[in-house]
Order: structure tokens, then sequence, then C-alpha cells
């Protein structure tokens, strides 16, 4: 029965948010475990934008577990270089 999987989510755990919704609380979740310090603030990302030393930086990551990945995503995706 194609659906039947989702019809029994939806019953048990409501419909599915639309995106705005579902980003704004996602955002207020972060917020909640970065004030119980379950999860490290958003680096800034001017905080080294005047580092003359880090455009020409090149990062290993060694061991692709959740961690590794994480570093390589942040690193990725939100430093400034
Ligand atoms: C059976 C089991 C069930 C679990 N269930 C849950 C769960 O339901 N929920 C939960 O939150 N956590 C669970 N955990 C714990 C979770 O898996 C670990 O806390 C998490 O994987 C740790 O992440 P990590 O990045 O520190 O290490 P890992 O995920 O172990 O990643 C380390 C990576 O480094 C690689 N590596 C190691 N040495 C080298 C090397 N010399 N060179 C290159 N690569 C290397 C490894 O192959 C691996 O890919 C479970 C763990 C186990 C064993």
């Amino acid at each position: 029965m194609p659906g039947s999987l989702y019809a029994a989510l939806h019953r048990l755990y409501g419909t599915q948010l639309a995106s705005a919704e579902r980003n704004s609380v996602q955002a207020a979740q972060r917020r909640a475990l970065v004030a119980d310090q379950l999860l490290p603030e958003p680096f800034p990302p001017d905080a080294l934008a005047n580092n003359a030393t880090l455009p020409g930086l090149r990062i290993a990551v060694v061991g692709a577990g959740f961690a590794g990945l994480t570093a390589a995503w942040f690193s990725e995706n939100s430093a400034p270089w």
C-alpha cells in the first residue's frame, strides 16, 4: 500500500510543516541546544576575515565518522575562506 507509511507517520506526528515553519522550529531548537551547551555557537563568519594567512589554508580531516564529516562540512560551508 504506497503512502500508508507516510499516512501512519502523519497520524502519529501531525502533518509536515511548511519549510519556513520548519526552519523556525529548528532555529528555536538550535538556540535551546546552544543555551544548554549541547551545541557550539555558530562560528561568526567575519571573525577571521582579517587574517591574511587563512585564504591559502588547506584542511585535511581524517576519519569520516560523525565528527569528521561535521568538521569537513563546517569547514567547507561556514569558514570564511
Ligand atoms: C552499535 C552502535 C550503535 C550506536 N547507536 C547510536 C545511536 O543510536 N545514537 C547515537 O547518538 N549514537 C549511537 N552510537 C554512538 C555513535 O556511533 C558514536 O558516538 C559516533 O559514531 C562517534 O562519532 P565519531 O565521529 O567520534 O567517531 P566514528 O563515527 O567512530 O568515526 C571515526 C571514523 O574514523 C575512521 N578512522 C579511524 N581511524 C582512522 C585512521 N587511522 N585513518 C582514517 N580513518 C580512520 C573510522 O573508520 C571512522 O569512520 C552507536 C555506536 C555503536 C557502536
